[in-house]
C-alpha cells in the first residue's frame, strides 16, 4: 500500500501556509516537528471539557483527568514496548530526562573514580549533564571516537571499557548526521561488561519502531515535540529495578508519601516519585494523540516512505555544485551539509527567501563540528509529511545560491 502522503499533509494545518510569498517547505522537523490537527484538537478538547488538577481531587473532573494521564502512560509504555507503565516517567523532554538520570542515578549510584562513556556525536543534552555531575562527583568521561564517515568506530569499544566504567550514554540516531547507531549489537556488549546503558532516542522514535525490552537498555529518553506531539512533554523510560533504586530529584507536591516537619519526608514509588509538582497534562494528552496518529499510519510504513525520500534527496543533493554532505549513506531523518565556503547562516537565509525552512548552526553538537573542522552546518530534515517536490525546491534553491554567491 502506498503511503497516504496527501492525507497526511492535509492533517498538518501549518503545511498549507506561505512563507515569503512561497509555499512553505518545512525541512526542520528534527529541531521540532509540526503538529497534526488531531494533536491540536485533543489538547483543545482536554482544556475545554476535561481539564482539572490531577492526583489531588476526589471530584469527577480530577479523577477523569488523572485517569486520562495514566492512560497516556500506558500508551507510551506500549509504544516503546516497556514491560510496565510504571517504567515511564513524564518529563519536559529529552534534556530533562537526561538531567534527571544524571542527578539521581549519577549522584547516588556512581562513585568517585567511576567512568562514563559518551560518543563524539552526542547532542549537548547528552554531554553537559554528565560533565556537570562528573565535576561534582569526581567521575571521568571517556569519549567514543568516530570514523571519518561519522559513524562510531566500533573497533574502539573494547579499549574504552575499564573496571571503573559504569555507564554508556549514547544517541540512537545522531541529530546532525542521521547516523543510526547499531545499538542492537552495542547494548549486549555494554551489558556484558556490566555497564548501565542510556539511549538518547530524541531523533529515533519518529522514524522506526523502538522496543526497549528487545534492546535491553536501562534508560531510553525522547521528546514529544519531535514526535509530532506538543512541546514541554517527554519521556524517561527506566527499568523498574533501576528506577526503584533511584532517589527523587525535584521535591514538592505529588512525589511524596508522607511529609512531616519533624520527621522528614517519605517518597512515592516510581514513576510518581520523579514527577514533582503539577504536571503538563495538556501536553500528555497531545502526546497520546501523537502516538495514536503515528500508530495509525504504522511506523514501518513511515520508515519505508522516509527512507525512499531520503535516498532521493541524497542523490539529488549530490548534484549541487560545491556541496559537502556529512555523515554516512545509511541514515535517518537528517542531511547535514555545507555549500562551498559559504556560511550556513547565509545559505539558510537565502533558502528562507524561497520559503524553505532548514536549520543552520552548530546543532547543539559543537564537538561534532570540531570533528569535521567547521563552525556550522546546514541541516535539512525529512519527516513523514515531506515531499519530493520540497526536495527539488531545496536542490534548486541551493543551485541558485551557488550561482549567486559564486
Ligand atoms: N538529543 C538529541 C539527539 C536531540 O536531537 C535533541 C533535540 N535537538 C535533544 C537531545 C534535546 O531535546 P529537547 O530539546 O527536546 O530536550
Amino acid at each position: 500500500m502506498s503511503f497516504p502522503l496527501e492525507r497526511v499533509r492535509a492533517d498538518f494545518p501549518v503545511l498549507s501556509r506561505e512563507v515569503q510569498g512561497k509555499p512553505l517547505a518545512y525541512l526542520d522537523s528534527a529541531a521540532s516537528a509540526q503538529k497534526p490537527r488531531q494533536v491540536i484538537e485533543r489538547e483543545v478538547e482536554f482544556y475545554q471539557h476535561g481539564y482539572a488538577a490531577v492526583h489531588r481531587g476526589i471530584h469527577t473532573l480530577s479523577a477523569e483527568a488523572t485517569e486520562q494521564m495514566e492512560n497516556v502512560r500506558v500508551q507510551v509504555a506500549d509504544f516503546i514496548h516497556a514491560a510496565s507503565a510504571e517504567e515511564i516517567v513524564f518529563v519536559k523532554g529529552t534534556t530533562e530526562a537526561i538531567n534527571l538520570v544524571a542527578n539521581t542515578f549519577g549522584r547516588t549510584l556512581l562513585s568517585p573514580g567511576d567512568r562514563i562513556i559518551i560518543s563524539e556525536m552526542e547532542h549537548h543534552a547528552n554531554i553537559v549533564p554528565w560533565q556537570m555531575i562528573a565535576k561534582e562527583r569526581g567521575l571521568h568521561i571517556d569519549v567514543w571516537k568516530l570514523t571519518p564517515e561519522g559513524e562510531l568506530d566500533l573497533s574502539l569499544f573494547d579499549s574504552l571499557i575499564t573496571p571503573q566504567t559504569k555507564l554508556l550514554a549514547l544517541a540512537h540516531v545522531s541529530n546532525v548526521l542521521g547516523t543510526v547507531n547499531p545499538i542492537e549489537t552495542i547494548i549486549p556488549k555494554a551489558k556484558a561488561a556490566g555497564l548501565t546503558v542510556l539511549i538518547d532516542g530524541a531523533q529515533a522514535v519518529m522514524h522506526h519502531k523502538v522496543d526497549v525490552q528487545a534492546l535491553d537498555c536501562d534508560f531510553y529518553v525522547f521528546s514529544g515535540h519531535k514526535l509530532y506531539g506538543p512541546t514541554g512533554i517527554g519521556v524517561l523510560y527506566g527499568k523498574a529495578a533501576l528506577l526503584d533504586q533511584m532517589p527523587p530529584w525535584e521535591g514538592g507536591g505529588s512525589m511524596i508519601k508522607h511529609v512531616s516537619l519533624t520527621e522528614g519526608t517519605t517518597f512515592a514509588k516510581a514513576p510518581w516519585r520523579f514527577e514533582a509538582g503539577s504536571p503538563n497534562t495538556g501536553g500528555m494528552m497531545g502526546l497520546g494523540a501523537a502516538i495514536d496518529y503515528v500508530n495509525a499510519l504504522g511506523l514501518d510504513a513511515i520508515h519505508e516512505y522516509e527512507q525512499e525520500l531520503m535516498q532521493y534527496a541524497l542523490a539529488e543533493l549530490a548534484q549541487v555544485p560545491g556541496i559537502q554532505i556529512y555523515g554516512p549513506a545509511n541514515r535517518a531523518g537528517v542531511i547535514a551539509f555545507n555549500l562551498g565556503k559559504h556560511h550556513a547562516y547565509d545559505v539558510g537565509s537565502f533558502l528562507d527567501q524561497y520559503g524553505i525552512a532548514i536549520r543552520t548552526g552548530h546543532h547543539c553538537a559543537m564537538p561534532l563540528m570540531s570533528f569535521f573542522g567547521v563552525p556550522s552546518m546546514c541541516r535539512a530534515s525529512l519527516a513523514m509529511y515531506n515531499t519530493r517536490d520540497e526536495v527539488d525546491r531545496l536542490v534548486a534553491g541551493l543551485k541558485r545560491i551557488s550561482q549567486l554567491l559564486g
